[in-house]
């Protein structure tokens, strides 16, 4: 008979896991949660400051998303969207998530994923400019610490090298342009609007290089997650557009940690005012409870879809879980409960209180760079903060700091660029929110002693 423990690591080959490493030091073993709350095997109970992978936006107990899924599974476990078969759960999310989007927006593809969803909104960005008669526009534009999954096509869009290295990625065609992240590469002295104009007027002089021809989209997470929390500069998004927009070139809001409420709006597209193409979603969505993910387009892509598929014979993409109507009826009742509790109002009403705690979180020796929007937020660890020196890299400060966090009862996410990230899920109290920052507080204080 195998412990849990040793079955792990016997039989289990984890993602993003140094795989030696956890050969001598074995999982962390979570098995129950309530409201913001985990417990791991051992009944120690940890805040979730991550909300798992930014996604369980309700906490892990919410008792109206275990009855929607119990009552769909009686009903009908299964049914698919292929040629023209639907379900009531599946219509009914679809008209709602498209009469929450930006304006535009006109019709909702369901999958189960966020890599499946920027995967999908690649090709689409493909097969409406081959619609077009413009088979050229085949490039993707990411940026430099995007994250956009895994899969091969996302995979070569995400702009970190711990996810690309020994995957022969990228594997389609892309431009990583700039990170978007004053702290590090804004001029002393620069104000957000000229760093924002300095990083769009480099976008247009690639894009000219590269050929806009051969430009089907650009695609960006309105606040970046995994890449550390980074928040665009004011101006960012605006000045972008209109590069965009001059060389007819899509714009993929990828939408994956930030729709719903987690910049404090609905999407991150109303908090930078961004009006895409094309939006993909995931997580939030279903509060995690079951995996699903969507794509949204604008009627004109649709527009030119459609014609297109009267020549083609079918819009020839799908999945056999795209639109599970379990799934579906899970995000669905998500989505009411958003609105029925006012999620993302608290979230405005929270929000001060976080950053308020984090920007405190500047006057500690390790902590050079403080940020967040609406419940999202990182600090970045310095070993000098005039200077803004780094940590060697071997040193690990930030999983350092992400180690003591936990045995301050607290879960939290070490992030390129040693940032220390929060993004707990949206019904945080703010009590709450003060033992999430005391325990960091005393992790920092940790770590400091430490390495001094
Ligand atoms: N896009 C963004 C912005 C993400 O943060 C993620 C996951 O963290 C993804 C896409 C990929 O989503 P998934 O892990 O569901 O494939």
């Amino acid at each position: 008979m195998h412990t849990l423990d040793e079955a792990d690591r016997q039989f289990a080959l984890h993602p993003f896991t140094n795989l030696s490493a956890h050969q001598k030091q074995g999982p962390l073993i979570i098995d129950r949660g309530e409201g913001v709350y985990v417990w791991d095997d051992q009944g120690n109970r940890l805040i979730e400051g991550m909300s798992g992978l930014w996604c369980a936006a309700l906490g892990f107990s919410e008792q109206r998303l275990v009855d929607a899924a119990a009552k769909q599974f009686a009903a009908l476990p299964y049914s698919h969207m292929f040629s023209h078969h639907s379900t009531a759960p599946a219509i009914e999310l679809s008209k709602r998530l498209v009469q929450m989007a930006p304006e535009g927006i006109g019709k909702c593809f369901l999958v189960n994923s966020g890599s499946e969803a920027v995967d999908t909104a690649i090709k689409m960005a493909w097969y409406y400019n081959n619609a077009l008669g413009r088979p050229g526009k085949k490039t993707i534009i990411a940026r430099q610490r995007a994250y956009h999954g895994v899969t091969v096509a996302a995979g070569s869009l995400t702009g970190l090298p711990y996810v690309q290295d020994g995957f022969d990625l990228p594997a389609i065609p892309v431009i990583h342009v700039e990170t978007p992240h004053a702290y590090r590469f804004a001029e002393p002295g620069e104000s957000d609007q000229a760093y924002s104009t300095r990083l769009a007027d480099s976008l247009e002089r690639q894009i000219i290089e590269a050929g806009a021809d051969t430009i089907a989209a650009f695609i960006a997470e309105p606040v970046m997650g995994a890449g550390g929390v980074l928040i665009p500069p004011d101006g960012y998004f605006e000045k972008v557009q209109a590069v965009l927009k001059r060389h007819d070139i899509l714009f993929i809001a990828d939408e994956v940690i930030c729709g719903f409420g987690r910049t404090g709006n609905a999407w991150g597209c109303d908090t930078y005012g961004i009006k895409p193409d094309i939006m993909t979603s995931a997580k939030q969505l279903s509060s995690a409870y079951l995996p699903i993910g969507a794509v949204l387009v604008t009627d004109a892509l649709y527009d030119a879809f459609s014609q297109y598929t009267d020549k083609l014979g079918v819009f020839g993409t799908g999945n056999t879980y795209g639109g599970h109507p379990v799934s579906a009826a899970v995000a669905l009742e998500t989505l009411r409960i958003y609105e029925d509790d006012d999620i993302f109002g608290q979230v405005r009403s929270r929000a001060p209180h976080f950053s308020e705690r984090i920007q405190a979180l500047q006057n500690h020796p390790l902590v050079g760079n403080t940020r967040s929007v609406g419940l999202i937020g990182a600090v970045e660890l310095v070993a000098d903060k005039d200077s803004k020196t780094s940590f060697p890299a071997a040193d690990k400060i930030a999983v350092q700091a992400m180690l003591a966090a936990r045995k301050h009862g607290l879960i939290v996410r070490a992030a390129p660029g040693d940032a220390l990230a929060f993004c707990p899920p949206l019904i945080i109290n703010d009590e709450q929110i003060d033992d999430m920052f005391d325990a960091v507080t005393d992790a920092l204080n940790d770590v400091l002693k430490a390495n001094s």
